[in-house]
Formats: C-alpha cells, sequence, structure tokens
C-alpha cells in the first residue's frame, strides 16, 4: 500500500496538489470535499464527498483510513474544518500542513475598504446602489436588511428559493471566470459596488480587477487568522513539504 494523503479540498489548489502527488509512486492522495455544490468539480483523483462528523469523526478517518499526513487545503474562511482538522490531527498523531493562497493586495487604482465581515459590508453600502455579491450562499443573511440596494447574486448552483428579501437578481456561474467577461457583467448591470472575499488565488480575482478597471469601489471581506502550524502558499511548496516529510 502507498502512503495516503487527506488532502481537505474545494480549492483548485487542493486538486492541483492532489493530481501532482498522484503522480509519484507509492503516493496515493485522496480528496475529500464537502459537498457543498450539487457536482462537485472533478479533482482527478480518488475522492470521498461530505462532512466528517466533527474533529471526533475526522480523527477516526484518519486512523482507520491510515492516513500519514493531513494537508488542510481548504478555502481561507472554511474555518470550522480548519479547527477540526488541528484538533483530529493532534488525536490521530499525524503531521498536518496547511496550503493557503495568499491574500490579495490592492494596487493603484483598486478603491477598497477593508470589512470584518459580512454584516459590516452591508452597512457601508449605500443607499440606492446597485451592487455585486460575489459571496457563497451560506453568508447572504445580513443583506436582506437593505432593502433600499439593489443587489446581483451569483451562486454556483441555482437555488430553489429567493436568497434575498431584498431586490435582487441571481446568476449562477462557477469560476475561473474573465476580466472581460466580469467587465462586461457590471456594465450589463451597471453595478455600482462589489462586495467580495479577500480569497486571494487567481480563479477569483477577475471581479478585483473589473471593478478597479470601472473604477468602483469595493467592500473587501479580510480573512479570518489562519490556522495554527506549518503553512505554505503555493502548490509547488506543499509538494516540496509533502514530499521531504514522506523520506
Ligand atoms: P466550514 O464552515 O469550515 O465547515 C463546515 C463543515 O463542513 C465542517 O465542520 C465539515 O463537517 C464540513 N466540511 C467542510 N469542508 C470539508 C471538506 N473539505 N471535506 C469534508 N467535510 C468538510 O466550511 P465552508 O466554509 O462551508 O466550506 C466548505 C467547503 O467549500 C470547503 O471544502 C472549502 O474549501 C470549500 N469552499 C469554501 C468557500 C468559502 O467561501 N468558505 C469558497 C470556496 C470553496 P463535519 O464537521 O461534519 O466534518
Amino acid at each position: 500500500m502507498g502512503r495516503r494523503i487527506l488532502i481537505l479540498g474545494g480549492t483548485g489548489e487542493a486538486n492541483a496538489l492532489a493530481q501532482a502527488l498522484g503522480r509519484e509512486p507509492g503516493i496515493e492522495p485522496m480528496v475529500s470535499l464537502a459537498g457543498r455544490t450539487r457536482q462537485a468539480a472533478s479533482t482527478g483523483v480518488q475522492t470521498r464527498v461530505g462532512g466528517f462528523g466533527g474533529a471526533e469523526g475526522l480523527s477516526s478517518f484518519l486512523a482507520e483510513q491510515r492516513i500519514a499526513l493531513l494537508v488542510d487545503a481548504t478555502h481561507p474562511f472554511a474555518c470550522r474544518i480548519s479547527t477540526n482538522a488541528v484538533d483530529a490531527a493532534q488525536a490521530a498523531g499525524v503531521p498536518r500542513l496547511v496550503l493557503l493562497r495568499p491574500a490579495w493586495q490592492p494596487i493603484a487604482g483598486d478603491i477598497w475598504h477593508g470589512v470584518g465581515g459580512e454584516a459590516e459590508a452591508a452597512a457601508l453600502i449605500p443607499p440606492g446602489s446597485r451592487a455585486f455579491l460575489a459571496l457563497g450562499r451560506q453568508h447572504l443573511a445580513p443583506f436582506s436588511a437593505r432593502g433600499d440596494v439593489w443587489w446581483l447574486v451569483r451562486v454556483v448552483d441555482s437555488p430553489e428559493a429567493p436568497l434575498l428579501e431584498a431586490p435582487h437578481l441571481t446568476i449562477t456561474g462557477r469560476g475561473p471566470f474573465s476580466l472581460a467577461g466580469e467587465v462586461d457583467l457590471m456594465k450589463r448591470h451597471a453595478i455600482s459596488h462589489l462586495v467580495a472575499r479577500n480569497s486571494g488565488g487567481e480563479g477569483g480575482r477577475a471581479k478585483i480587477d473589473a471593478a478597479r478597471e470601472l473604477s468602483l469601489p469595493v467592500a473587501i471581506i479580510s480573512r479570518p487568522p489562519p490556522p495554527p502550524g506549518p503553512v505554505v502558499s503555493t502548490v509547488d511548496e506543499a509538494f516540496d513539504r509533502v514530499m521531504g516529510s514522506l523520506n
């Protein structure tokens, strides 16, 4: 049996790392997805889907599957699973590595207003605005209170019920998005403000670049603190650390 690496995923980086490790003899990467979207993007390697049942469930999984190393390559805002990973790895005595892509940094022309969360972002948008919400559907509740703003909401899967109580239009789409496409979308809907999380990475960057090109203000939600322990910021670094730790 090869050395088993469990990669907590849901990001492009997790898939890229899994595929690189899968090409190495004697390494068996497995990606874990939460199952939030109806159809998961293909990871290219063995994949399991669904929660583990908290830190305890994850710890049992690590032991049962004889996982040699746990890589937390989840989204920078996915805090619960990252906290569970810390506790589970410790309980199971399995080493853990965090792959966390760097946050975006503002450049000349960006009009950014840093906020601590969705409620603060909702409060910042002026009445009468037309704002683009590029957030996950589970983070939309605070925007319902702003009936004096028109919202363009983009989610991966079409919803079964309206996502907001405020005036809005829901569109669907899965990244990566192009700069030209994001500029066109924002122009078509006469968007005046963007609300986004500082997710980092290339796939979601186009909306930030589009807002700069159109001189639109961005309410940008700051990241939570990174999980404790060793952190790398690129797939290549993660690959080297994983291979080094198995020798
Ligand atoms: P979260 O709030 O940190 O996690 C909530 C629960 O979902 C966890 O306690 C765990 O359930 C389950 N879970 C989360 N990630 C999992 C994974 N990779 N494999 C198995 N179970 C997982 O997570 P979230 O913010 O909802 O994100 C869920 C997934 O979507 C993550 O994989 C993340 O990388 C991806 N994602 C998140 C965002 C975002 O904006 N947060 C954006 C893009 C992609 P149990 O306790 O039962 O194990």
